[in-house]
């Protein structure tokens, strides 16, 4: 049985644009997973430590038929592979993977809290998910329209489509 799950994407080092729409190429490839849709891309002010570069943020709509821990363990490998560096908790980082919304499921353990905890506090997390399925919502009945009004502003400004990527 597969669901549709949405991956969030974040970088702030070594060409943020190209990591985002490299990692948009390897969740295309994941086993028993279809990418169905790429949001724009979003540069936005760090959320924590401010002496660092902005962000580059988007999201993923994907059909899956991997379990929610299996597509983190492929989540957390596509981190590795574009050599995730992370000094400082909140620091700059060459890639993120969050899994935001899974179907329907609810998931709250040691590795895996989906939807993802900071979801309701993070712009660039919601607005790409609107992009991508504006009547989206969370397992609680929770739009994510409306938090997106009820949101933190970090500033977001949509970039243009990369050239090969629209
Ligand atoms: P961060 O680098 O701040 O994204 O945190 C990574 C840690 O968060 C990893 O140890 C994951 O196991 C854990 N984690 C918990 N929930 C999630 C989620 N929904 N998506 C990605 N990582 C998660």
């Amino acid at each position: 049985m597969s669901v549709i799950a949405y991956v969030g994407l974040g970088s702030n080092l070594k060409d943020p644009a190209a990591q985002l729409a490299r990692a948009v190429m390897e969740l295309a490839c994941l086993p028993q997973t279809t990418l169905l849709a790429q949001s724009p891309f979003y540069a936005s002010r760090p959320v924590g430590p401010q002496d660092q570069p902005d962000f580059v943020n988007g999201a993923v709509e994907l059909r899956t038929s991997l379990k929610a821990h299996h597509l983190l363990d492929h989540l957390q490998a596509i981190e590795h592979a574009h050599g995730r560096e992370r000094l400082r908790h909140w620091g700059p980082r060459t890639l993120d993977l969050d899994l935001l919304v899974f179907g329907t499921e609810t998931i709250d353990d040691e590795r895996l809290t989906v939807p993802h905890a900071e979801l309701a506090n993070r712009d660039f997390a919601l607005q790409p998910l609107l992009d991508l399925n504006p009547e989206l919502e969370l397992p609680d009945g929770r739009r994510v329209i409306q938090l997106r009004t009820q949101c933190p502003d970090n500033q977001l400004r949509k970039l243009p489509p990369m050239a090969g990527t629209d």
